[in-house]
């Protein structure tokens, strides 16, 4: 198999997985229970918290809440920061955000929120000029992802966060960080010093699934969103898995270890770019002039049912995706393009290209193969019709 789809999720590094082995099997004990205290597993759990801190230059004072994943840690963000400050009552999201992010700013809506979403530019970056247009005296939170996990492209949060914070600093800033932690700098004592809170999941950066992490600048900004035990300074109780937080930590220091891979991988995705590039004319990429992620590449294939070419790929073992895996199956254009200023149909042409630093020269290679091959075939269910141009 040809597996291009890391933005979905990613193999877990067989180093992960010796990591986590002690903790399933021989440490096993509660993290809370007398046995843990005594037998080391509450400090390896500390020990964790520190070097996912370090790792991600955060202060001595910070936290780091683990979670189920991005998912509940965006959720946390956003509904716990409502809770924790109800005189507030306007959000700011962009437009490309994750459903986990625009859902919950939907539902805030719903409960009477005004919410202001932000356009983003033909090559798909946030404007700080855009943001402080709707900013106002009660705005509870602004969230803007790190990098989307669509196109690959990073947004200004250093400018949008200096932004919101010059114009009041007690608005909360949230950047869902999935798609970069790994990928990308993530240096919160620097670049993202007016970050508030930063949402990662461990399954993006060869982690185990059902495990990500909240960071949580100033405890007080949030109130919990669950109820139970007083696990974790009572905002997310229940039971802590070690295996799962080592996992995640041992993953994030691997990658963080691998900038040279890294570098390989932009210049496989820059070949494989090139390669699509010269087979098929009216192909161009989205985000092609900003800053993205090395490993990522979406190209509009006009003419193309991207998820016609999705499937024919799979049946030929090679993974890759049209929009995000989230909405597989959807037949709908991916709003992420549409937000780029793309139209219905050039939108349903959109294919996602995501690598990682296990790609092969060889994989892109043969990937271009089966791609020239599938466009240049004569199944018509692989064409779309394009609105007037
Ligand atoms: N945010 C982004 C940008 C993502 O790409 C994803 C995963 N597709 C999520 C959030 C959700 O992450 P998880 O699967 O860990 O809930």
């Amino acid at each position: 198999m040809i597996y291009f789809d890391n933005n979905s999720t990613t193999r877990v590094f067989e180093s992960t997985v010796e990591a986590m082995r002690p903790f399933l099997t021989r440490d096993f004990a509660n993290p809370a229970s007398a046995i843990a205290q005594f037998g080391g597993v509450a400090r390896a759990v500390s020990a964790q918290k520190s070097i996912l801190a370090k790792s991600l230059r955060a202060d001595e004072g910070a936290q780091f809440i683990i979670t189920s994943g991005a998912t509940e840690s965006n959720n946390l963000a956003l509904l716990g920061a409502a809770r924790a400050n109800p005189a507030r009552r306007h959000v700011v999201v962009s437009s490309i955000e994750h459903p986990s992010v625009m859902e919950v700013a939907d539902s805030l809506r719903a409960d009477g929120y005004r919410l202001d979403i932000l356009p983003v530019s033909p090559s798909g970056v946030v404007q700080a000029s855009d943001l402080r247009h709707v900013l106002c005296p009660d705005t509870l939170l602004v969230s803007v992802m790190l990098a989307n996990n669509e196109t690959g492209a990073i947004q200004p949060l250093r400018e949008l966060a200096n932004t919101v914070k010059k114009y009041d600093p007690g608005i909360l800033v949230h950047t869902d960080a999935t798609q970069a932690v790994g990928k990308s700098p993530v240096d919160l004592s620097d670049e993202l010093a007016d970050i508030d809170l930063l949402s990662l999941s461990a399954h993006k950066f060869h982690g185990p699934k059902g495990v990500g992490a909240l960071f949580i600048r100033d405890a007080d900004s949030l109130a919990p969103i669950l109820y139970g035990g007083g696990q974790q300074n009572r905002l997310r109780p229940g039971t802590e898995n070690p295996a799962s937080l080592v996992g995640m930590v041992a993953a994030l220091s691997t990658i963080l270890k691998s900038s040279a891979q890294l570098f390989e991988v932009g210049l496989l995705r820059d070949r494989l770019e090139s390669g699509i590039l010269a087979l098929y004319a009216d192909a161009y990429v989205l985000g092609a002039s900003v800053t993205r992620l090395p490993t990522t590449l979406n190209i509009c294939l006009p003419g193309v049912e991207a998820e016609h070419l999705v499937d024919h790929l799979a049946a030929r073992g090679i993974a890759i995706s049209a929009g995000s895996a989230c909405s597989y199956g959807a037949r709908k254009p991916s709003y992420v393009a549409l937000a780029h200023g793309l139209g219905y149909e050039q939108a349903r042409s959109c294919i996602r290209l995501s690598l990682s630093i296990e790609s092969t020269e060889q994989e892109v290679d043969r990937f271009l193969c089966e791609f020239a091959d599938a466009v240049g075939s004569s199944d018509p269910s692989m064409r779309n019709k394009q609105e007037n141009a």
